[in-house]
Parts: C-alpha cells; sequence; structure tokens
C-alpha cells in the first residue's frame, strides 16, 4: 500500500481525538456530518470534470467485462456532496446548508513525490461543502475564518493568507470566474485580513483562500483552504427555491481547516518537537 498510512495504536488515539474535537467544532457551527461512497462511475466523473482536469491524479478500477476504465475512488467529496444536494428539492429557508465529511480520499500521487505522512495517496480530510445563497457568501467566508482561528489558536498556530486566482487548466466561463474572484476576496477584504496574492493557484473549478502555517522551526505548510465555486452548481443543476418561488443557484463553497488529517498530524509532530 504505497502511501498509505498504517496507524499504530497512539497514533490512532491522536488521529481519533483530533478527528472528534472536529466534529464537535464543526456541529457546533451548523454543519451536519454526512457520509458518502468511495467508488463512483465515469459518468460521475465528466460531470465534475475531474475526468478531463483531474484523471492523471486518480485511481481508476478496470472493468474486468468490458475491459474499460468504468470507476474510479473518489478524489474529493464534493461531486458525492453535490449529488446529495440534488437529491432533494431545497427551499432558501434552508440555505446555508453545511454538510461536513472526514471519509477516506485517494489520489494517485507520483511515487516520488511520496514523503512520510505529508504526501500519502490515501487520507481523510476535515472537509465541508456549504451550499449558500450568493448574498451568503461573504458572511459564509467570515464564519469560517473565524471557527480556522479559533482551530488555529488551540494548536498555537500562526498563519498566512494566500489568494489563489484561476489557473491556466480550469472548468467554466471566464464571467463566473470574475464573479467568484470578487466575492471571494471582497470577503476577505471585510474582514480586514492581511493576504498576498497567488496568480493562477485556484482550484481548476474555483478560487481560494489558502492558509499557511509556520512549524517551530519555521518551515511553512499549506493547512486550511476555503473554494468558492460557481461552476459545480451549474454542472450538476444545484437549485433552490427562492422567496419569489423561482429556481435559483446556490454557490458552494469548498472548505477545510486541518487540511488531511495525516499532513496535520506530521505538522503537529514537528510543531511540538516530537
Ligand atoms: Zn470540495
Amino acid at each position: 500500500a504505497p502511501g498509505a498510512v498504517f496507524w499504530s495504536p497512539k497514533g490512532t488515539v491522536l488521529y481519533q481525538v483530533l478527528a472528534d474535537r472536529m466534529k464537535r467544532w464543526t456541529r457546533e457551527n451548523g454543519y451536519q456530518e454526512i457520509k458518502t461512497p468511495l467508488l463512483y462511475n465515469k459518468a460521475l466523473w465528466e460531470k465534475s470534470g475531474h475526468w478531463g482536469k483531474y484523471r492523471e491524479n486518480m485511481f481508476l478500477v478496470l472493468d474486468s467485462e468490458t475491459g474499460e476504465h468504468d470507476f474510479s475512488l473518489k478524489p474529493m467529496n464534493c461531486p458525492s456532496h453535490h449529488l446529495y444536494f440534488a437529491s432533494r428539492k431545497h427551499s432558501y429557508r434552508e440555505l446555508p446548508l453545511r454538510y461536513s465529511t472526514q471519509d477516506v480520499l485517494h489520489r494517485n500521487e507520483a511515487s516520488g513525490s511520496l514523503s512520510g505522512l505529508t504526501r500519502v495517496r490515501q487520507f481523510a480530510q476535515d472537509d465541508a461543502h456549504i451550499y449558500c445563497t450568493e448574498a451568503q457568501l461573504v458572511d459564509e467566508v467570515k464564519r469560517f475564518i473565524q471557527l480556522l482561528d479559533k482551530v488555529y489558536a488551540a494548536f498555537g498556530l500562526t498563519y498566512v493568507a494566500k489568494f489563489g486566482t484561476r489557473p491556466a487548466v480550469r472548468i467554466g466561463d471566464d464571467a463566473l470566474w470574475d464573479r467568484a474572484e470578487a466575492a471571494l476576496e471582497s470577503a476577505v477584504k471585510s474582514l480586514g485580513i492581511e493576504y498576498q496574492q497567488n496568480p493562477g493557484d485556484g482550484a481548476f473549478y474555483g478560487p481560494k483562500l489558502d492558509f499557511h502555517v509556520k512549524d517551530s522551526i519555521g518551515r511553512t505548510w499549506q493547512l486550511g483552504t476555503i473554494q468558492a465555486d460557481y461552476n459545480a452548481p451549474e454542472r450538476f443543476s444545484l437549485a433552490y427555491v427562492g422567496e419569489d418561488n423561482a429556481e435559483h443557484r446556490p454557490v458552494v463553497l469548498h472548505r477545510a481547516i486541518y487540511g488531511s488529517f495525516e499532513r496535520f498530524i506530521a505538522i503537529l509532530v514537528e510543531h511540538y518537537a516530537g
């Protein structure tokens, strides 16, 4: 299992304590935990855009009957959360809906890039997707950064925020990117947080704010992230019924605070000098 971790008894305790504490933090902040499957067919990945832009990072499963790669282990939770959101009708009164999960993910990182706990192929994130109206976006980004501040303060971690804009390889037209970038930047500006520009560093589906922490020996690590996504709601035809009784598209925020448990634990071990 190259790039996958065997957790010792003490490591497992540490992992569970972090997982339980994060579940409490998110529950207190209005998130609902969900669990979704690990394996999905190609049609989902084509719809999400992963098949075209992310396939080399995915563990594909060969169908022995057709000889084709018809399934993939999920490298991200997003598409499954969108499916879940789309599985029934939503009213504007339910928004924002915040779905959190700690499901296992697989990414086929090049074997040369694997490194201890910091770069692995099987991992779990303290992941969540927030479905909100455009008018709620700034508040939701603000709430997230306030929660992140609380979590990092508990571990004695300080951070630098970086604003990653549209990358060369991306989905969605430029008008959507303009809106997503403007929304994220206005949210972070309204909080008065200092941030650095990181042109071209956005995810393939949306711009992001990354939070880089410094460990006790001065090395920086990217941990937390929040990404504004106007593309997925279009691709998955996500909708809620507004006050006007008409259907509207929500905006999706992807966000994590620890990043991955594996990486976070590696950094804590360094940070606390063992
Ligand atoms: Zn996501």
